[in-house]
C-alpha cells in the first residue's frame, strides 16, 4: 500500500543541497568527521566532477569550507577571496557551477574577526586592498560592528548574484537553484544560516 505523501516534505534539489552542507557542520562541530579514503575519492572524481553546491567563502586560513562543511573531492565548487566579496570574476565563476556544471546551491559564507572586514572599516589602503575593501565599505555605515558589516556584506553578496547575473536569478527563480547566506563563527566552528536572498 502506498504511504500518503505529504507535499511539504518532498524536498528540492537545492533544499537537499543546504541539508547536506548544514548537516556537515554539525558533523564537523561534533568532531564525526566522515572517515573518508580521499585517495579513492581521487579515482572516483577523475573522470568528471558534479559539485551539488558553490560556496563562496573568505581566504581566512581558519575557514576552509570542505574542513567546516566535511565534504569529500568533488563535492563543492570553493571560491575564495578576502572578504568574501563578489566581483565579476566570482560571478562567472558561479555561473559556470550552476548554469554549465549544474550545482544547485550557492552560499555566500562571511565570518566572524574577519580581517578584510576590519580593514575596511579602519580604511586601510595598501596595494590593491582597496580593491577588495572599498566593495566591504559599501556596506558599512557610521558605528557600524565588524559582524554588522559582516552580515551586511553577506547579504550585499547574495544581492549582487541576482542583480549582476541574468543566469543565476533566473535558476533561482525557476527554482533551479538557491542562493543563500551564512556566517561562520571562529571559535565554535558553526555555520549560521542567514537565509535566502528574498528574505533579507
Ligand atoms: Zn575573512
Amino acid at each position: 500500500m502506498l504511504e500518503a505523501i505529504n507535499l511539504n516534505d518532498i524536498k528540492s534539489p537545492a533544499d537537499e543541497a543546504l541539508d547536506n552542507l548544514m548537516k556537515g557542520n554539525e558533523r564537523f562541530m561534533n568532531n564525526m568527521r566522515i572517515n573518508r579514503n580521499l585517495l579513492q575519492q581521487v579515482q572516483e572524481t577523475k573522470e568528471g566532477q558534479q559539485p551539488y553546491a558553490v560556496i563562496i567563502s573568505c581566504m581566512d586560513s581558519r575557514t576552509s569550507p570542505e574542513l567546516i562543511f566535511d565534504q569529500g573531492l568533488g563535492d563543492i565548487f570553493s571560491i575564495r577571496i578576502a572578504g568574501n566579496v563578489v566581483t565579476p570574476e566570482i560571478i562567472g565563476s558561479a555561473e559556470y557551477a550552476c548554469k554549465v556544471v549544474g550545482s544547485k546551491l550557492i552560499m555566500v559564507l562571511g565570518h566572524h574577526g574577519c580581517g578584510a572586514v576590519k580593514g575596511a572599516l579602519d580604511n586601510v589602503k595598501l596595494g590593491h586592498l582597496p580593491t577588495i575593501t572599498d566593495r566591504i565599505q559599501f556596506h558599512a555605515y557610521k558605528g557600524a560592528t565588524v559582524e554588522e558589516v559582516t552580515v551586511n556584506n553577506v547579504k550585499a553578496g547574495m544581492r549582487t548574484l541576482h542583480q549582476k547575473s541574468d543566469i543565476l536569478n533566473q535558476l533561482a527563480n525557476d527554482q533551479e537553484i538557491r542562493i543563500v547566506g551564512g556566517v561562520y563563527d571562529i571559535s565554535t566552528g558553526e555555520v549560521e544560516f542567514i537565509g535566502d536572498h528574498h528574505e533579507c
